[in-house]
């Protein structure tokens, strides 16, 4: 039986995905090939990258604007060092928005390259908010944050304006609400959450913002190498890509970014209710700040931990466990995550109360 998967990364994706990428190892398009034997040059897989890279800019609304898409190996980790050694000049300086784990792991990266200045950090509240109020200096190179704070639970719900150029790390939430994506000079996000299995990681790239830091930047790090290799400067990861392409297309036959974002309201509205009226639970991130993806919440009584834990393995839920550095319990709901498994679990949490009263 097929289970209820909260994990936050890599996790639940579509059903038909499963499937057909499982049709595509034993035999790609017919080809009596399979997708993991063919060359990357092949016409076949050209056409999967070719197929990709449009479909993600139409899906962000990012055709015809000066945007690149690219399919790149190294995970979002390896951004964190390729955008500052791409954006950041030399003697130049870098402002970051502090919100979490990752957004730190960004900011040690970028300080290998030159002066990063953090604007504003909930560090010391164990990340449990976004910071509102902050200033970004209008000298620096550019401005990075982090869409979606993947453990703490916390998402940006606005972005600020800014004249120089915006980078976001949309990790944990691309392709789950609708957004402005113009605002943004380069967005980053590795696959393993909304977008396919881990092995790829997605960049978006207004192009007129490279080339402009004095750097001599290594071809394997040189976001316009990649551009002007059209995504194949070495052999990227085909099956990863494949994977994504079919994610992308369940996506836009869905209806798009409009249509996924009303699930995922729905998903969270049903979840967050009832942490809040369950006397039970208790969330841990400030609400208006509360992620539609992952949200993180504790038992109110920790005692208890084996009996809920019980009931929900019980229940086929797997992967809600917090993460290890914070524990207590997330609940990541991302795009491919049905409506019903959010359902199954306030069930357990409802029956969880009724047999603690
Ligand atoms: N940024 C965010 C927001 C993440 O959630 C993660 C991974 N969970 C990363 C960066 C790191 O990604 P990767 O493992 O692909 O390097």
């Amino acid at each position: 039986m097929k289970k209820h998967n909260y994990s936050a990364g890599p996790c639940i994706l579509p059903q038909e995905v499963f499937e057909k990428s499982a049709q595509a190892i034993l035999d790609f398009n017919q080809s009596g090939l399979s997708i993991l034997e063919i060359s990357h040059r092949s016409k076949d897989f050209v056409a999967v990258m070719e197929e990709a890279r449009a479909l993600v800019l139409e899906l962000l609304g990012l055709e015809g604007k000066g945007y690149q898409a690219l399919f790149l190996h190294g995970g979002a980790s390896l951004e964190f060092l390729m955008v500052p050694y791409n954006l950041m000049k030399v003697n130049g300086k870098a402002a970051y928005l502090d919100t979490g784990t990752w957004a730190s792991g960004a900011i040690k990266e970028a300080k290998h390259f030159g002066e990063t200045l953090v604007v504003a950090s909930s560090k010391s509240e164990n990340y449990n908010h976004i910071p509102k109020e902050y200033t970004i200096p209008s000298d620096a190179d550019y401005f990075h944050c982090t869409s979606n704070n993947t453990i703490f639970g916390t998402q940006m719900k606005s972005f600020p304006t800014t004249k120089i150029p915006m980078i976001c790390d949309m990790s944990s939430d691309i392709f789950s609400r609708v957004l402005d994506f113009t605002q943004f000079d380069l967005i980053y996000a590795g696959a393993q959450k909304n977008m396919g299995p881990a092995g790829a990681t997605l960049v978006v790239v207004k192009e007129d913002i490279l080339g402009k830091t004095g750097r001599d930047i290594p071809n394997m790090l040189n976001y316009q190498q990649h551009i002007d290799k059209e995504s194949m400067y070495n052999t990227p990861p085909v099956f990863p890509i494949y994977v994504s392409l079919l994610t992308l297309q369940w996506l836009k036959n869905l209806g798009g970014i409009a249509a996924i974002e009303k699930i995922n309201n729905q998903k969270a509205t049903l979840l967050y209710s009832e942490i809040d009226r369950n006397p039970y639970f208790k969330g841990t991130a400030a609400v208006e700040d509360r992620s539609n993806m992952n949200a993180t919440f504790l038992l109110v009584d920790e005692t208890h931990k084996d009996v809920f834990d019980a009931m929900w393995k019980e229940a086929g839920i797997s992967g809600l466990n917090g993460h290890r550095s914070v524990g207590g319990y997330r609940a990541s709901m991302y795009n491919a995550l049905p409506l019903e498994s959010v359902q199954v679990l306030v069930d357990v949490m409802q029956a969880f109360e009724q047999k603690m009263n």
